[in-house]
């Protein structure tokens, strides 16, 4: 039996951590043995799918792969605990008072869009809570908080804020208020700034917050480190942490340059938690004890070493409330045949680029104002009724929204408040006169890469 236990989570951890590629193995063997036991003993979905198949599973090609639709398709099918309801645990998320609270005094829930567009819904438990808390003090941890570092944060007096999107249940936020509320002191000191305010107030607040660790999205920090080299943001964090989007080369000499500190970097999604971060060398490492990585290609077939996969298999193997067993991600990633000259022996991912990206629409004095994608995105995505969308600046003030209702006979209302709310947002930004039009054209894939995209300027918009 796999121990959930803290103390022998955090023991283990770190011998792997080091180790060899065969005690990776082991590990991933025997876990993924127990999981797929789980799963079929308790989940109607995996029962009826693994039918068939030995009683010993310890290769993971074995199995068929599964989509975020039917995950969420056969919600109440899925999850092991037969007490849990999707009716229920949608009304709980529909209640952005309960972030960062557990559901049923025991999970916590995760939503979100991700690449294929249809909204997710994801319940964590307590042993893959053990977990990740053990593998991200030890592994981002031992890493990232060095003895200057943490000299530098007492120094500065130990503040920390995130510019993460407030307004849904996303990975981010919920960590962040959890960690928030479970110490009641040190709460004081752990501050939200929402990625949806204009540029200018994200830029007052931490100003006047003064954090010594800053974290947020790539896109986001990549604009705070131009407001802090051109001289209106002007704070000294100790640790810089970019999360949700890959950091690109240029945000990373940016950060780099605006705030003295090289930019810390993990990889996760509300499907697998915090599934890698870079080393003291700026590289990826996968807490492949945890997750199974499968790099495939559109068919679900392998992808070799060192090539660029289509999608990502991932297979959770600590989460049992809702085993994540071959769960299909969009994200393009290559795994590394080399090993990592920090001694780290996890292997390494170099993973692709999401592919929204920051508008820059005119406003009515002439300048360019940006727009994060990520934001624009959860005042979209958090309109009730939406179920997909796709928002496209068109022209310098011009911003045109494909747009699925939930119910197809809803979809006026819907757009009445979408529109209200890309109303208020944009005009919070300073830009009221930027039109806001509905696409007579549904969400749909890019015809060229296949992917589904969220927020993009075509080409004639302005660019840096
Ligand atoms: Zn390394």
């Amino acid at each position: 039996m796999i121990s959930f236990n803290p103390i022998s989570i955090f023991m283990d951890s770190r011998r792997v951590t080091r180790g060899t590629p065969e005690m990776l193995a082991a590990r991933q063997q025997e876990r993924l043995n127990e999981l797929v036991k789980f799963a079929r003993a308790n989940s109607r979905l995996y029962a009826e799918k693994y039918r068939g198949l030995p009683e010993n599973i310890t290769d993971v090609r074995l199995l068929p792969p599964v989509t975020k639709v039917e995950l969420m398709e056969h919600f109440d099918d899925v999850i092991t605990d037969p007490s849990v309801r999707k009716a229920d645990v949608m009304k709980y998320i529909s209640d952005l008072s309960n972030i960062g609270k557990s559901f049923m005094g025991k999970y916590m829930v995760w939503t979100t869009s991700g690449t294929t567009g249809t909204p997710g819904i994801f319940l964590e438990d307590k042993n893959w809570d053990a977990v990740i808390t053990a593998v991200n003090v030890l592994r981002m941890g031992g890493e990232w908080y060095t003895g200057k570092v943490i000299r530098g944060m007492m120094k500065a007096g130990g503040n920390s804020a995130s510019v993460f999107a407030g307004n849904g249940h996303f990975l981010g936020v919920t960590m962040l208020e959890r960690q928030r509320s479970s110490n009641h002191s040190r709460g004081k000191r752990i501050r939200l700034v929402p990625v949806t305010l204009p540029i200018a107030e994200i830029v007052k607040q931490l100003n006047e917050f003064q954090p010594a660790m800053f974290a947020g999205y790539s896109s986001a920090l990549g604009l705070l480190a131009q407001e802090q080299l051109e001289g209106r943001l002007n704070i000294h964090p100790s640790i810089v942490i970019s999360s949700a989007e890959p950091l690109s080369d240029e945000n990373r000499a940016l950060i780099q340059q605006a705030f003295g500190v090289p930019p810390r970097n993990n990889y996760g999604c509300s499907e697998g938690g915090v599934m890698g971060y870079e080393c003291n060398h700026s590289r990826m490492h996968i807490n492949a004890d945890w997750i199974i990585f499968e790099p495939v290609d559109a068919n679900h077939d392998p992808v070799p070493v060192g090539q660029l996969s289509d999608r990502t298999l991932i297979t959770n193997l600590a989460n049992r409330v809702m085993p994540i067993i071959r769960y299909e991600l969009g994200d393009r990633v290559t795994l590394l045949p080399e090993k990592c000259d920090c001694g780290i022996t996890l292997p390494l991912i170099k993973v692709e680029g999401r592919t929204d990206e920051i508008l820059r629409f005119k406003s009515p004095s002439g300048g360019l104002i940006p727009v994060l994608p990520l934001a624009l995105w959860s005042v979209v995505k958090e309109t009730p009724g939406v179920l997909r969308f796709q928002a496209i600046q068109t022209s310098p003030d011009e911003l045109k929204i494909r747009l699925e209702a939930k119910h197809a006979e809803d979809n006026g209302s819907v757009w009445k408040r979408v529109y209200v709310n890309a109303r208020d947002y944009l005009t919070q930004q300073g830009l009221d006169n930027v039109s806001i039009l509905r696409a007579e054209e549904p969400p749909m894939r890019d015809p060229k890469s296949g992917k589904f995209r969220n927020v993009w300027a075509e080409k004639s918009a302005p660019r840096d």
